[in-house]
């Protein structure tokens, strides 16, 4: 097929998820620089309730339009199961299809990384400005939130389900902190969880609060269903991109100044692959000439693994109803019009981080709280009013990676997490049921708290829960880390995202993280990015934070005994 040749742009950014559509806007805000996006997916349709209404989150997850729909390798402590590895496609990549939890990790997360070599500019002082800069928090800003900022984020209502408060305040009696603020001064405990919807009650992703403000801009192309190929390099140096156009005909576009692969943590090391810039075994048993032979590039992957525990509920205050077809249109509808009712809601309005042990200097496992029984994707709703808890390890010692199966950029690449392959991954899980079965047991739930549905009370001895760990364990989806900052011999990029051995080319998303954080990962991957926009347009960092944030030091992990289970 004839190639065809367009015009030549400052920057070209691959995908435009959450990272890559702060990078369009921010690097467009210079008028005289020109950027080319390239996104594999197709718009973020306004009028689709799938992506745009925050209770309907489980929709995009079916089907292939707005979800890469990737599987993984046959995980070999999870019963060899090939588990869901779902990764949004379309103008705001996974922050158009996430369960939209405004969480940003831990002050520990962030000063852990800046432990490592070259990485001092990573602390939590000198990331918390930029968490403000994007952030416009409908309470109000504050040190540690923004108010003007282009991700919108929304607080906890009164008048929000009962079951909500109800849960945060068992984990109180459980003998936890309570904490007003998931983000703020202290992470631990249980509390109101934000959310990125806007005061609108529209789902809040990077297409909408970012790209919307620069979509205008005469100096920014974007193109959808740009199906990238490679990056091609020119001696040491990133100089173009090859891509596919609509299913096809195969485009190059040049860059004058840099490429910016954002196309997250499973596709920009298949990216960085195909263009031969990996493990050099790798590359030469594909047959693809070797640029740069990075051996960490698609190693060192990571997620969060997560189970969902169960329970009816006695009163008939859950969400089940909303499930039933002819209470939809109604939902819809008040949506539509008003932007209130549950439609408006992601309903993960309560959660918690806690230590399940005080080896943990900060916390290990993270609650989100649900009025309802279902699976994350929608699937296995139980027809009774029931709630539950999502609870699951946050820094899990077990690595995979991502590897290219094929020269094709349509092929999706081999996956393997490596899901509880550590001693530690089972010690955790082991207390995280038995932790949240006690919080469940506290006085607040007596007036809702049925029968336990899932894993079932008869489910106790050890190697039971184990299997039940096995069999149902799912991705928070999560997975990052695939492409990592930091200067040692499996580091792929620098603390600025520049691709180590090579000139003009930066990785900026979800896979530089050198660790995972306790916690969500949009509003993270939302920072990294504004804060390397900073040092791509050659701007002075944003002054550190003075911000005072809470260190557990020798505090105990829980101040009193609760009620057994
Ligand atoms: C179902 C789900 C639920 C989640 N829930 C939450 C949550 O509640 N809260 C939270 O904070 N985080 C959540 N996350 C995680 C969070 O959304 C992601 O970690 C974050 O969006 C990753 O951003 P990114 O920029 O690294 O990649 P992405 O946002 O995934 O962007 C990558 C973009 O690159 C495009 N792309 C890929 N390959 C190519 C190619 N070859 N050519 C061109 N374009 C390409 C993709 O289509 C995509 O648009 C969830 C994620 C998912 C999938």
């Amino acid at each position: 097929m004839p190639e065809t040749r367009v015009s030549e742009y400052d920057f070209i950014i691959v995908g435009a998820g959450s990272a890559g559509n702060v990078l369009a806007t921010r690097l467009t805000e210079d008028p005289d620089t020109r950027v080319l996006l390239l996104e594999a997916g197709g718009p973020d349709y306004r009028l689709d309730f799938r992506t745009q209404m925050p209770a309907a989150l489980a929709y995009p997850l079916q089907g292939r339009r707005y979800n890469w729909g990737y599987l993984t390798d046959p995980e070999p402590y999870m019963n060899g199961r090939r588990m869901e590895c779902g990764r949004g496609k379309g103008l705001g990549g996974s922050s158009l299809i996430n369960g939209m939890c405004y969480i940003r990790g831990n002050a520990l997360d962030y000063d852990g990384w800046a432990q490592g070599p070259g990485l001092a500019e990573w602390s939590y002082r000198d990331c918390l400005p930029y968490f403000r800069k994007a952030e416009s928090r409908d309470a109000g800003p504050d040190p540690y939130h923004g108010g003007d900022g282009p991700l919108s984020v929304t607080t906890a209502k009164p008048g929000r389900n009962v079951l909500f408060e109800a849960m945060i305040e068992a984990g109180v009696q459980a003998g936890y902190p309570r904490t007003p603020d998931l983000n703020g001064y202290r992470q631990e405990g249980f509390g109101p969880m934000d959310r990125s919807v806007t005061p609108a009650g529209r789902r809040s992703s990077t297409a909408r609060g970012y790209l919307d403000q620069a979509r205008g801009r005469p100096n920014l192309t974007i193109v959808t269903h740009a199906l990238t190929d490679r990056v091609v390099c020119e001696g040491r140096r990133a100089v173009a991109v090859a891509y596919r156009h609509r299913g096809g005909r195969p485009v190059t576009a040049r860059a004058r100044r840099e490429v910016l692969v954002c196309s997250g943590a499973i596709a920009s090391p298949q990216i960085l692959q195909r263009s031969g810039i990996g493990p050099a075994d790798l590359l030469r048993g594909l047959d693809i000439p070797i640029v740069q032979d990075l051996p960490g590039v698609g190693e060192n992957l990571q997620d969060h693994l997560e189970i969902y525990i169960q329970y009816e509920c006695l009163k008939p205050v859950s969400l089940a109803p909303a499930l039933k077809l002819y209470n939809q249109p109604l939902i819809g509808a008040q949506w539509l019009l008003a932007g209130t009712g549950i439609g408006a809601s992601n309903q993960f309005e309560a959660g918690g981080f806690i230590r399940s042990s005080e080896d943990f200097g900060w916390p290990n496992l993270q609650f989100h709280f649900l009025p309802l029984a279902i699976n994350y994707n929608g699937s296995n709703a139980v027809e009774t009013h029931g709630f539950q808890a999502h609870v699951g390890s946050m820094r899990s010692p077990s690595r995979g990676r991502v590897r290219l199966t094929s020269r094709d950029p349509a092929a999706h690449p081999s996956i393997l997490f490596n899901y509880m392959s550590t001693e530690q991954d089972w010690r955790e899980f082991r207390d995280a049921i038995r932790i949240t079965r006690e919080i469940m047991a506290q006085p607040a739930l007596d007036p809702y708290r049925g029968r336990e549905i899932s894993p079932g009370s008869d489910l106790r001895s050890e190697p039971a829960i184990d299997a039940f760990v096995r069999a149902h364990g799912e991705t928070a989806y999560h997975p990052s880390c695939s492409c990592r900052m930091g200067m040692d011999a499996m580091a792929v990029v620098d603390a600025e995202g520049r691709v180590h051995g090579l000139e003009g080319l930066r990785v900026v998303d979800a896979s530089i993280m050198p660790l995972i954080v306790t916690g969500n990962l949009n509003a993270p991957t939302i920072m990294i990015a504004e804060k390397i926009a900073d040092r791509i347009r050659g701007r002075a960092s944003l002054p550190r934070s003075d911000a005072p944030y809470h260190v557990a030091g020798d505090v105990p992990v829980r101040r009193r005994p609760a009620r057994a289970a």
